[in-house]
């Protein structure tokens, strides 16, 4: 069964190593912002260990926090300074913002080369436009787990589950740019069943745990489920894993599969704004 895993932990072992030593050339010190409001537990536990993962790597982090009650003014003033400081690569706004917050109207003060999360309106339409942008991490923890177990993309039939922004939008230009074909399904999508039956590579973004069952998949399919399900005693995915593997050719675990590749490919993200700002 071994065989079939697609091990994120391993794949994003090796980009980190890789990039470690590409920090180490740089004659600059790269440093990551990240911009927290409020108290939510689950945005903490991410926050840190984005900060862990940088320290690692030897990337710098600071992270700044503000009350829930923060104004739309207040961050903007606090981006647009950290836009202008020459010693911050990147920035990064921890979502969700609470409700009285414009997120869009926010992400879009982040200076675009500064954009580690690839959601600025410019990052996107480049991205959509096949010109170089910062990818969202999770759509290119997609593809990097894809490229690490040698799975060809081109021709082939790849149904993603999921329209968020985060995952499922960016994956569609990342996935037309590898020569597949692409539908995405979503909550609205009538007989799910009948596109993921036909695919070739399912990719499951949706956070319904046993969304996806045998029935459901093709014979020697690729599943990459990037669901986090947090159940009373464990973490599951969207796919019912022990139901699908002995039909499935490949298939990441959860947790163990996407979620390393995340905050992997926010360490590239750094890296790469670096790279945008110098040229
Ligand atoms: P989201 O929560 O913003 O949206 C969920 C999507 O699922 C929507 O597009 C909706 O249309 C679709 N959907 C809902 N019910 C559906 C159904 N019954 N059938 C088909 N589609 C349905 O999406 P998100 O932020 O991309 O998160 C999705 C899941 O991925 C969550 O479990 C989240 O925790 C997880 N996630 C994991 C990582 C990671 O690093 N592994 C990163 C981001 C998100």
């Amino acid at each position: 069964m071994n065989e079939k895993i697609i091990n994120g932990k391993e794949c994003s072992k090796i980009i980190r190593q890789n990039l470690k030593e590409r920090i180490k050339e740089i004659d600059k010190n790269l440093k990551l912002v990240v911009i927290r409001v409020g108290n939510d537990e689950a945005s903490k536990i991410y926050v840190n260990s984005k900060g862990k993962a940088c320290t690692e790597v030897g990337i710098d982090f600071l992270e700044i926090t503000f009350r829930d009650d923060v104004s739309e003014e207040v961050l903007i003033d606090k981006i647009n300074e950290l836009n202008n400081d020459e010693e911050v690569t990147g920035i990064l706004v921890q979502l969700p913002l609470p409700n009285h917050i414009n997120t869009n109207k926010i992400l879009n003060i982040i200076d675009y080369k500064k954009d580690v999360d690839g959601l600025t309106t410019t990052n996107i339409g480049k991205l959509n436009n096949s010109e170089v942008s910062i990818i969202p991490c999770t759509a290119a923890g997609v593809i990097d787990l894809l490229k690490f177990s040698n799975t060809s993309l081109e021709s082939k039939n790849v149904v993603i589950i999921g329209r968020s922004n985060l995952v499922g939008k960016p994956l569609i230009s990342l996935l037309l740019k590898e020569n597949a074909s692409v539908s995405i399904c979503h909550s609205k999508t009538k007989n799910l069943s009948e596109y993921t039956k036909n695919a070739d590579i399912i990719i499951c973004a949706v956070g319904h745990p046993n969304l996806i069952n045998k029935d459901m998949v093709k014979e020697n399919s690729i599943i990459i489920d990037v669901g986090i399900n947090r159940l009373d005693d464990h973490i599951c995915g969207d796919v019912n894993f022990d139901d699908v593997v002995n039909k499935v050719a490949k298939i990441t675990p959860v947790p163990g599969g996407v979620g390393p590749m995340t905050v992997t490919n926010l360490l590239v993200n750094v890296v790469k704004c670096y790279e945008f700002q110098k040229n």
